[in-house]
């Protein structure tokens, strides 16, 4: 029987495709597409993501392929410079296409020994105690022990679970396109920079050889958002916003999307999971829906692998659901509150130039470039030290990296004392003694995904602690 059916090859598919196989779990993801998507949705990955991307030995192809930003502008595009002392390596975004990045995934996971199966659409599904059932469009009968839906936000997987996805319809749709412009160059930036003024949702940006990225408000909601719209459709609403279609011709893509804001109850039920837009949807201001589904992913991969593998401690596959479910509630108000910032009216426009003027204390400006980019998740492990809960930063020990070791997606001590064991539970945890002058503390035990489960130096304390994130000893 296959281990684990992904319904759905997106980056969030993709990444948790990875992250299993690393711990020698059989995946088969299911792809509806025949062929990659030439849409080009998200624009970058943010610092969280790109530290995940370090974690497993994969920054250096994403950075290959991208390019290095600031980070200031990044809270409802309110201009501002990054923030000091951000806490982590990488301060920057990393602009690259989200055709790329799951170009980049893809490989990877075929690498590790991931079949993806293109052209294969789920259509239903049924468990028992025992595994899943699935059922795909063309009437094959598959059989897994789980399947997680990483299937997108109109999610089939979610949609037979019957799990509730509340929230708010799109009241707005933008049109988006990469297309080619005859107006000459500054004549088109002239003219989004005035139309700018009052409506923040158009937007022509040049990418290369004449093409443009284009966006433009919608004459209304769409019953069918999977429609694409025509180059004329198109063409009607720069004119309409515009006053000029700037010539535009030989469009590579052309889609619309909405603004809903919506989050699944429930993460779990019984052996199906769901994970990425599948779970939660938002605008795409601050550019955080894919950066989410990604760290979603890298969240439940080894613990969906421990249970297959048999050691998972009892409510570890639960803790998915207690510690995302939160991260993306908390997404989903950061965007709302976004789009009140975006808005034109007088009232929000005010609240805006007050949220602008309290982005000057740097203290502010930090809080909320940690949000945006994630480094400020902490997930609620307790009372302690303020690094408890909290993804540690990549530092530099005496021989290496902390990251370098890593790769693997298992645990591991860091032990500064050297006295320190994981006697037990060396299958699943790595014990490193080395030593850091980014950290004042003296031995930190980290999960496969990097958060910090334990700090201190007492044995005892370690020993009643590992069997909570990784099951009992063995002798
Ligand atoms: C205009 C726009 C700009 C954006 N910009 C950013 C940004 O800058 N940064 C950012 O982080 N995010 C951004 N996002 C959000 C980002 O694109 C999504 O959050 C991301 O694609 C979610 O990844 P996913 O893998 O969960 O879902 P998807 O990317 O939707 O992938 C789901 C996959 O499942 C497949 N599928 C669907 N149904 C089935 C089925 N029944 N059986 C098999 N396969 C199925 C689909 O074909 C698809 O390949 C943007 C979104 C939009 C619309």
């Amino acid at each position: 029987m296959i281990d684990v059916i992904i319904a759905g090859g997106g980056p969030t598919g993709l990444m948790l495709a990875g992250e299993l196989r690393l711990h020698d779990v059989h995946v088969l993801v299911l792809e509806k597409d025949a062929e990659p998507t030439r849409y080009v949705r998200s624009l970058g990955l943010h610092v969280r993501s790109i530290e995940v991307m370090d974690q497993r030995g994969l920054l250096e192809r994403f950075l290959a392929h991208g390019r290095q930003h600031t980070l200031g502008g990044f809270f409802a595009g309110i201009a501002k410079p990054s923030p000091d002392r951000l806490d982590t390596a990488h301060g920057y975004v990393l602009g690259i296409p989200q055709t790329t990045t799951e170009r980049l995934l893809a490989e990877r996971a075929a690498e590790l020994g991931v079949e993806i199966r293109r052209g294969c659409e789920l259509a239903g599904l049924s468990q028992d105690d025992h595994g899943v059932s699935v059922e795909l469009a063309d009437g094959t009968q598959l059989r897994s022990r789980y399947l997680v839906g990483c299937d997108g936000g109109r999610s089939t997987v979610r949609k037979v679970l019957g799990v509730g996805f509340p929230g708010e319809p799109s009241k707005v749709e933008t049109l988006l396109g990469e297309m080619e412009l005859t107006e000459d160059p500054a004549t088109v930036a002239a003219v989004v920079a005035e139309v700018r003024k009052t409506q923040l949702r158009f937007g022509a940006m040049p990418l290369e050889d004449g093409v443009y990225r284009v966006g433009v408000p919608a004459e209304g909601v769409a019953e069918d958002r999977t429609v694409p719209p025509t180059l004329e459709e198109f063409k009607q609403q720069l004119r309409v916003f515009a006053g000029t279609d700037f010539g535009a011709h030989s469009p590579r893509w052309l889609s619309r999307f909405g603004d809903a804001t919506r989050l699944a109850e429930r993460y779990r039920v019984g052996r199906v999971l769901l994970a990425g837009d599948a779970a939660h949807i938002h605008p795409p201001t601050g550019g955080q829906g894919l950066n989410l589904g990604v760290q979603d992913a890298f969240n439940l991969g080894w613990k969906l692998a421990a249970e297959v593998n048999g050691w998972a401690p009892e409510g570890l596959l639960d803790s998915y659901h207690t510690e995302r479910h939160p991260v993306a509630a908390a997404v989903l108000d950061n965007t709302r509150a976004q789009t009140e910032l975006l808005s034109t009216e007088p009232g929000p426009q005010s609240v805006r130039r007050l949220v602008a003027e309290l982005m000057d204390f740097e203290e502010v400006n930090r809080y909320l470039i940690e949000k945006i980019t994630a480094i400020g998740v902490r997930y609620d492990f307790g009372e302690g030290h303020e690094l408890l809960g909290r993804r540690m930063r990549d530092v530099k020990l005496k021989q290496g990296r902390l990251y370098e070791l890593t790769h693997g997606g298992r645990g591991l001590l860091l032990d500064q004392t050297g006295r320190l064991s994981v006697a037990g539970w060396a299958d699943r945890v790595d014990h490193v003694v080395d030593s850091s002058e980014e950290l004042d503390v003296p031995a930190a035990l980290l999960r496969p995904d990097g958060h910090v489960a334990w700090m201190g130096d007492d044995q005892q304390d370690l020993l009643s602690r590992l069997p909570q994130w990784f099951g009992a000893a063995v002798s």
